[in-house]
């Protein structure tokens, strides 16, 4: 696998402008992986623990805005609406039952995108554009200090807009047999961003989710993963647990369903480490 390294040892990102929201986008082409599930409990963590944050859902299947509560109807203005030039973001945005957590939520519309932009010139920095003044005239204490991107299980137009405005990439993989595989044209595309589009982007990090130590596949998975990918793995393994897949069926994440179960204390952890991560690469 040439260029990891490079991807890996890139600058971070992290000499951000002062009033400006970090921004990270959750991404993996594989579906079903855990990307909507930690950003929403991710999201949620790190609004906990007081800081103001912006989730970006650029799924089509919408499922982080249905997995935060939002109705439907109340997607009159959506991310498509942004990316197409229709909207500004802040108009996009909706709170939701977590305090100091929003979301500016998809339709399916975004399906339609790339045919959308076609070859205009700006296409891959649609997302970017519209975050850089985001934070613009906001009055004191509710400019976003983190912008989570929750993109769809392909390596599109969409989510190389969202590599495009990122700082930096956070992957979840999942313990399974096919964990890594994929894994190599995902940092291919990013390199390939880096290289083009946004030479500052950086991996933040990878996150094993649906973790069940009982099962011996789910340890060798976790010891190749972290043979392979070393320091950049967290941590904090988000285990398998049925409240995390039950609480969106609620349009709650799972903080805010059961606070106590293993799940909800794996995302916490992960919070902790994500910001730890953040004040190591502010500080280097
Ligand atoms: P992606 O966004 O990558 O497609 P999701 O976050 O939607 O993946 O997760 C896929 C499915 O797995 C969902 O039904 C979700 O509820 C479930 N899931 C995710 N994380 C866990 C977990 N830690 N324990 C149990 N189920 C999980
Ligand atoms: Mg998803």
């Amino acid at each position: 696998m040439d260029g990891i390294d490079e991807v890996f040892n890139g600058d971070s990102g992290a000499a951000q402008l002062a009033g400006q929201p970090r921004i990270l986008a959750l991404a993996n082409q594989k579906g079903g992986v855990g990307k909507t599930t930690t950003a929403i409990n991710l999201g949620t963590a790190l609004a906990a623990i007081g800081e103001r944050v912006l989730i970006v859902d650029l799924d089509p299947q919408g499922n982080a805005s249905t997995g935060l509560g939002i109705d439907r109807r109340n997607r009159s203005c959506s991310t498509y609406d942004v990316l197409v030039g229709e909207a500004k973001l802040r108009e996009a945005i909706v709170p939701t039952a977590v305090p100091r957590l929003h979301i500016a939520a998809s339709t399916m519309d975004l399906s339609g995108l790339e045919l959308e932009l076609g070859t205009t010139r700006d296409r891959a920095f649609r997302l970017r554009d519209a975050i850089a003044d985001l934070n613009k005239n906001a009055a004191p204490d509710t400019d976003y200090t983190y912008v989570l991107i929750d993109c769809p299980p392909s390596l599109n137009l969409i989510t190389v807009n969202a590599m495009a405005a990122a700082h930096a990439i956070l992957v979840p993989l999942q313990c399974e047999f096919f964990a890594l595989e994929g894994l190599s044209q995902l940092l291919q595309t990013v390199e390939q961003v880096r290289s083009t589009l946004n030479p500052a982007l950086t991996i933040h990090g990878i996150v094993l989710t649906m973790f069940d130590s009982r099962n011996n596949l789910s340890n060798q998975v976790v010891a190749d993963v972290r043979e392979f990918m070393g320091a950049k793995v967290y941590e904090t393994m988000i285990p398998r647990n049925v409240r995390v897949s039950e609480a969106p069926s609620y349009g709650k994440p799972v903080l805010v369903y059961d606070l106590k179960c293993v799940g909800s204390e794996a995302y916490l952890k992960l919070a902790t480490e994500v910001i730890q991560r953040e004040r190591e690469l502010r500080t280097h």
